[in-house]
């Protein structure tokens, strides 16, 4: 409680003094820089990487409010009849998670209230369901398209996420073919919240909004909002970190996200002025002023990437070009620790116009350049030219094409082990490149994974 308390007092404080530098910035017209503000907003204290160690523990968040941790948050709320339910963890966490917050209240479970179908917020869900029937399980109206989609494709999205988080996946397999109620789908809303209004709750002494904001990680978002505390659980809309760029694209697989819906929840949230933001994962963040910067530069740095996007696009530019040419500029920086902006302007470049770019004639055919790249090593006369090539691409600073090129020459079958010291030297560059510049989790979790794979192919 005291690490909270004095967290509290330094959001506070450093949420004063960037108002007054906010003040006096205003005053003499220049603009606002990363250096006026003592709370740095471009950087924050979790990483992604702290999703693979996460314990779960109960810790107080309010009043009569509860936090089981774990890779994703759980929590409850005590009511005079009853306690309320907000998400309920990962499968393989879902047990601990359900005990712990049991042990911080009285009184049955009056409510079941999913942010979103994700399974490490709903992982857990029908063993609370088991255990108290009457419950009344609430989510967003969308809620049961997207448990579909994620439910029909779970092979492949499990699939792919194993390419990138292997240690959770395999975590969350065990725990499904231990229990059927972790297999995913299946989950029935008794009560949903549509778009245009927000449910008003009465439980007990205690009132809860529920509120539709089909954003962040996915159009079926709801958040809670507990006006008497000004507490909002947002589910993934703004975290898993804070603050940062939203995830628009996951490199995991999964429909874009809405760059406009999300600024427009965004806008909503600071409406509601909250003192405490309680999210899907990590940390609870405390204090309205500083709430309210860190919502205000999110937003508009998603505002000025959109706006980007689409001057580039009407300019004529490709997309690779957006791509390495936006940047967040300095009175917008924010972590891309999770989600990265160039991807995400991929994102929003397709969401606009699909996948045919007009460069070439082959994007309209299922026949990609790789089909080619074996008859590029015969007339190269084996790989090695290539390879000499491939590294004074990565020798000259050009880590991108010493990587197709080492794809080409791979495609002669048999790689060398020098080949493969090769490839293994250009996913390093990668990877430091990665977190030096953005420390992005994903980006980082999949060189990773492919540098941990090179060993078994390399054969001499
Ligand atoms: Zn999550």
């Amino acid at each position: 409680m005291d690490q909270i308390r004095m967290r509290c007092q330094l959001a506070l404080r450093h949420a004063r003094v960037s108002a007054i530098a906010s003040m006096l910035v205003i005053a003499l017209g220049a603009p606002m820089t990363f250096a006026d503000e003592p709370r740095a907003l471009d950087e924050v204290k979790e990483r992604g990487w702290d999703f693979k160690q996460t314990q779960v523990e109960l810790h107080p968040v309010a009043d009569g409010v509860w936090r089981a941790t774990g890779t994703a948050n759980a929590y409850i709320i005590q009511t005079s009849a009853g306690a309320v339910v907000i998400d309920t963890g990962l499968p393989h966490q879902a047990m601990q998670v359900k005990e712990r917050l049991e042990s911080a209240v009285k009184g049955p479970i009056q409510k079941l209230i999913f942010t979103h179908a994700h399974m490490d917020h709903i992982g857990g869900a029908k063993l609370w369901k088991q255990a108290y029937p009457d419950a009344e399980i609430i989510a967003h109206e969308d809620f049961s398209k997207v448990q579909h989609e994620l439910t029909i494709l779970s092979e492949y999205y499990s699939r792919r996420g194993a390419k990138i988080l292997p240690e959770l996946v395999a975590l969350s397999k065990k725990a499904r073919s231990s229990n059927p109620l972790f297999e995913p789908g299946g989950l029935v809303p008794d009560v949903v919240v549509d778009n245009d209004e927000p449910l008003v709750l009465q439980v007990g002494d205690t009132e809860i909004h529920v509120l539709a904001l089909p954003a962040g990680e996915g159009r079926d978002g709801l958040a809670v909002w507990l006006p008497k505390q000004k507490l909002l659980f947002t589910g993934d809309m703004t975290g898993p970190h804070f603050p940062m760029f939203p995830n628009l694209y996951s490199i995991r697989g999964e429909r874009y996200r809405e760059f406009l819906d999300y600024i427009h929840a965004v806008d909503h949230v600071i409406s509601l002025g909250p003192e405490i933001i309680a999210h899907g994962h990590f940390d609870v963040i405390r204090g309205a002023d500083y709430i309210e910067l860190a919502l205000t530069r999110m937003r508009d740095a998603v505002q000025y990437v959109h706006d980007e996007v689409v001057a580039g696009m009407n300019a004529g530019k490709s997309l690779e070009v957006l791509m390495q040419e936006i940047k967040l500029p300095e009175h917008l920086k924010l972590s891309e620790g999770y989600g990265k902006v160039a991807y995400s302007v991929r994102g929003l470049w397709e969401t606009y116009t699909g996948w045919f770019q007009f460069q070439s004639t082959t994007e309209l055919y299922p026949v990609p350049a790789r089909s080619v790249y074996q008859d590029l090593v015969v007339a190269a006369g084996g790989p090695d030219t290539i390879q000499q090539i491939a590294q004074a691409k990565l020798d000259g600073g050009e880590p991108e094409k010493a990587l197709h090129l080492v794809e080409v020459a791979q495609a002669a079958g048999s790689p060398s082990a020098s080949l493969m010291a090769l490839k293994r030297a250009v996913l390093q560059n990668l990877r430091a490149r990665a977190i030096r510049q953005t420390n992005n989790f994903m980006e980082v979790s999949w060189l990773d994974a492919r540098i941990a794979e090179l060993a078994p192919e390399t054969k001499d």
